[in-house]
């Protein structure tokens, strides 16, 4: 069976998680976004730790981000993909991925606009 206390700590890393999203919405002024997103986790992302679907809204994280050691990567990676999807809302389509508008707002929020994270730095991913 699930150990309840591991299921307490997975709701509160959750509700750190999803506090800060709120938060950097707001930063953006951008306050609907927290609500218009999809926020889901999967086992199945490979290599990548998370991906965003513009169109539907719907940012999708690796499940490897849960691992206690991932939590500011948790962090980092959601904002990384909240930050495309503000940057298409604010100057739509004909923007680079990791260009200028997507770095202020990684900025804005206080991350490093990084557009990759060596794998080396996440605990739990399959290296070859
Ligand atoms: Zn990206």
């Amino acid at each position: 069976m699930t150990d309840p206390h591991a299921a307490v700590a997975l709701q509160r890393k959750l509700d750190r998680l999803f506090a800060g999203f709120r938060d950097w919405c707001v930063l953006w002024g951008l306050a609907r976004l927290a609500r218009d997103t999809t926020i889901e986790f999967t086992g199945s992302l490979n290599d990548a730790l998370g991906q965003c679907d513009l169109r539907a809204g719907r940012i999708t994280l690796n499940a490897v981000l849960l691992h206690s050691a991932n939590e500011g990567l948790l962090h980092e990676t959601l904002c990384h993909e909240a930050a495309h999807l503000v940057a298409h809302v604010r100057y739509g389509v004909g923007i680079a991925e990791h260009g200028p508008e997507w770095q202020q707002f990684m900025r804005r929020a206080g991350f490093p606009p990084r557009a990759v994270i060596p794998r080396s730095r996440v605990t739990g991913l399959d290296r070859d």
